[in-house]
């Protein structure tokens, strides 16, 4: 099975809007076999979660369980509306709000601990030698990964996303996608156990669109794609569901 994340950033600000746009994915996905996660910003997840039940993830989340954290929202709050996954160490949260791998080693742990899957995001801000991983993915993964059990592995999903790629028209290959997740497979098995690192699923995601998603999708090893800005168009979006069935 394929894995289609979108994620809606900040995009969609209106709830007419957020419920255009997640009824028609819905209603396309509803029709193909692939998983697809809609990960709205928190005032929508209520929405799809209680009218239409579709699976949802949050953005990001807190790492502490209650307390006077004036704007966190917790593990709670995201269980208690049935949320199944959340998204961790995005490039946009490390780069703006400055969330370090200690950070997000928190957030992961805490959200593996209470049950959440984890969407992490790992990928280098350059590519300096054009066919080669750089290492700085392999540290990510181990930061960010540090002290999770290997009982809670298998609700960890990794989404490569090369920083340059994202959102800048420019995507990676398939074939250096797929070294990536044979990359960060091989890290995660170094650290846990081969087989355990063999079963992760990893996601590409960098500027993938209806033109280039069956690339990604199709390419051995790679588990699905995360789409930003083109899973927030309508016809756009229905129409990568679609494609990839
Ligand atoms: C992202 O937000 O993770 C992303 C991949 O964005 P885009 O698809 O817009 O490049």
């Amino acid at each position: 099975m394929k894995y289609l994340v979108a994620n809606w950033k900040s995009y969609i600000t209106s709830h007419k809007d957020a419920k255009a746009l997640f009824l028609a994915t819905r209603d396309e996905a509803d029709a193909c076999l692939s998983e697809v996660i809609v990960c709205p910003p928190f005032p929508f997840l209520p929405d799809i979660k209680q009218d239409w039940d579709m699976a949802a993830g949050a953005q990001d989340v807190f790492w502490e369980t209650k307390g006077a954290y004036t704007g966190e929202v917790t593990l709670d709050m995201l269980r208690n509306l049935n949320v199944e996954y959340v998204i961790l160490g995005h490039s946009e949260r490390r780069k703006y709000f400055e969330e370090s791998d200690e950070v997000i080693n928190k957030k992961v742990k805490a959200a593996l601990k209470a049950g959440l899957k984890v969407i992490l995001c790992v990928g280098e801000k350059q590519r300096k030698e054009k066919n080669v991983i750089p290492k700085i993915v392999a540290e990510q993964i181990k930061a960010n990964l540090a002290g999770v059990p290997k009982t809670k592995i298998h609700n960890v999903m990794v989404a490569y996303e090369p920083i340059w790629a994202i959102g800048t028209g420019l995507s990676d290959t398939p074939e250096n996608a797929h070294q990536a997740a044979l990359y960060i497979r091989k890290t995660i098995g170094k650290m846990y156990h081969t087989k355990l690192g063999m079963g992760v699923k990893v996601l590409y995601g960098g500027s993938v669109n209806s033109k280039n998603v069956l690339e990604f999708v199709n390419y051995h090893g790679i588990d699905g794609v995360l789409v930003g800005s083109a899973s927030t168009k309508k016809d756009e979006f229905t129409k990568m569901i679609k494609l990839v069935g």
